[in-house]
């Protein structure tokens, strides 16, 4: 086990190292980017000792595997989860009770959704919106890639930040697997330059997060704007098994 804290933390150090680095490179301020440590496929003894290396950030991508981790952990004060995965409609619950922020608002009835059980909850679910800038068809997300799709996605936007309980925070994105991190950056861009066009479309509401790269390439994410960064694999390790 504490061979795990030391070499967690190890890692976790390091990539803190480099998200300076990068900010530095482009003269953001370091503290704000928030390096969020992803524990899919790992079980409770890595997160138990992620949180002994002082993580207190983490994202799942499927509720009902996080579920036993978030319980079994709920004692320990100021642990964050997010969710960060394609969200199926009967799950919209466990989110809306168990997790801080959903990170991946892809469809206007999954909002609709939270945004009930929320009010049931009287809870407000700080939420973003998850971006397809790509054009991927195996991503999701809110078609984004061009102006054409953005233009014709507004309506679904205005629908999502009209929901009473649901707090829109800003924008997540997954861009394709690349070889070469540089090769994520257009995608990047793209992120940030649609959070300025949102900014002016809806200004009563707030675009501040992106939440954008992964252990591949959060450097160039950072230089770019990320203020929430996705590490799984560089903080630790390889994933254990195929998830649910
Ligand atoms: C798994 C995952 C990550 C982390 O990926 P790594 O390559 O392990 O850093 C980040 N974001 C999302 C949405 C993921 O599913």
């Amino acid at each position: 086990m504490e061979t795990l804290v030391r070499h967690i933390r190890e890692r976790y150090l390091r990539v803190e190292e480099q998200v300076a680095q990068s900010a530095f490179e482009v003269g953001r301020d370091p503290k704000a980017i928030r390096i969020l440590v992803v524990t899919k496929t790992q079980p409770l003894e890595v997160v138990k000792a992620s949180i002994e290396a002082g993580i207190t950030l983490f994202g799942e991508n499927y509720p009902e595997e996080a579920l036993p981790k978030i319980l079994a952990l709920q004692s320990q004060p100021g642990i964050e989860w997010h969710m960060i995965g394609h969200l199926q409609s009967r799950k919209a619950r466990i989110v809306v009770e168990h997790f801080s922020v959903m990170e991946t608002i892809d469809r206007v009835e999954i909002a609709e959704k939270l945004n009930r059980f929320a009010q049931g909850a009287n809870r407000v679910l700080p939420a973003m919106l998850e971006l397809n800038v790509s054009g991927e068809e195996s991503k999701f997300g809110l078609p984004a890639w061009d102006d054409q799709t953005f233009t014709s996605m507004l309506g679904a936007i205005e629908k999502v930040v009209s929901l009473p309980n649901l707090s829109i925070k800003g924008l997540m994105t997954m861009p394709p697997l690349f070889e070469k991190m540089e090769e994520s950056r257009p995608y990047f861009v793209k992120l940030r330059k649609i959070q300025d066009s949102l900014r002016k479309i809806f200004p009563q509401v707030c675009w501040d997060e992106l939440s954008m790269g992964t252990s591949a390439d959060f450097p160039v994410a950072v230089q770019e704007g990320a203020t929430i960064i996705r590490i799984g694999t560089a903080i630790l390790g390889p994933r254990r098994q195929k998830t649910v």
